[in-house]
């Protein structure tokens, strides 16, 4: 197999460090659907490199399993779909790791960031299960172990990022026989998706599909038609965390007056039985 594909200057050790605002040195990947042969590399080397059963319940080799579209979940962190289209074509789905994103947006105790690195990555010890970032992400990535009955976690892509601290490509672009992942800083991915699209007008949708949706994601889509409303959820170009972020506020603007109600009627009861009395009273 071919070595995947990186850009100069990319999958330098990345730090772990997290801050508000996106690094402006942050990586992506540049994933490029038409050139994408749909061999499954990919999946079979995401599973292998987080420790999971690399045969699932279809064998790689069988086409079969493009039959029907499928989602990552806790099985498989990410995978590829074969879209009907005049021209049928091959789509790489996992987590897009968004510049904003609403998973940790909407997490009440901080278990999800976003890396320097771009990774969005999340704290198992942490967690404490309540699965708003499932609801909250509008890619539906999160994925929860339903089947797992002790200590069951969210699954999702990490974008290998104890590989990029080590100085390694993540482990799907590296296996990728054809070079249609690269790997690189976001700025420069953005440069060379463009510029492909004018060197090859025909071939490509003028758009880049990641580059503005929800605030700019560090997953990028080249694609010969339209992927939005199609292949990938249409979404506008605002932070989904606002939206989520409401949703979050509201709930405890509700939450919170019944949990002052109670706590009022509690002191009540509680200085009703023992608080001070003058005159016997
Ligand atoms: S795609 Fe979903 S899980 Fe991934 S960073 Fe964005 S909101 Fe979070
Ligand atoms: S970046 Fe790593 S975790 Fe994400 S899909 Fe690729 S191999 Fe899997
Ligand atoms: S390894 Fe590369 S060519 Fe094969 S399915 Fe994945 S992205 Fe497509």
């Amino acid at each position: 197999m071919a070595a995947g594909a990186g850009l100069a200057g990319a999958a330098s050790p990345a730090s772990a460090s997290v801050s508000a605002e996106p690094s402006p040195t942050r990586s992506g990947v540049l994933v490029d659907t038409t050139v994408c042969i749909g061999c499954r590399s990919c999946e079979q080397a995401c599973k292998a490199a987080h420790g999971m059963p690399t045969q699932g319940p279809e064998a790689y080799e069988d086409d079969a399993v493009f039959d029907a579209p499928r989602r990552p979940d806790s099985t498989a962190l990410t995978v590829v779909n074969r879209l009907e289209a005049e021209r049928p074509f091959f789509l790489k789905a996992q987590c897009m790791h968004c510049d904003h994103p609403a998973c940790a947006s909407s997490c009440i105790v901080g278990a999800f960031t976003k890396e320097e690195s771009g990774a969005v990555v999340w704290d198992t010890s942490k967690c404490i299960g309540c699965r708003y970032c499932i609801v909250a992400c509008p890619f539906q990535v999160p994925a929860f172990e339903w089947g797992k009955a002790l200590e069951p976690r969210i699954m999702k892509c990490d974008f290998c990022a104890p590989r990029q601290r080590d100085g390694e490509l993540p482990a799907c672009v590296e296996r990728c026989p054809v070079e249609a992942l690269t790997f690189g800083p976001r700025d420069e991915l953005l440069r060379v998706a463009h510029e492909r699209i004018k060197r090859s007008p025909g071939k490509y949708n003028p758009r880049v599909y990641g580059e503005l949706e929800v605030g700019g994601t560090s997953w990028m889509y080249l694609s010969a038609r339209e992927l939005a409303g199609e292949a990938l959820p249409k979404l506008g170009t605002r932070p989904a965390p606002g939206v989520s972020e409401s949703i979050q506020h509201g709930i405890f603007a509700y939450f919170v007056p019944p949990v002052a109600l109670y706590s009022l009627l509690g002191f009540l009861m509680w200085d009703a039985k023992n608080g001070p009395r003058e005159g016997g009273e």
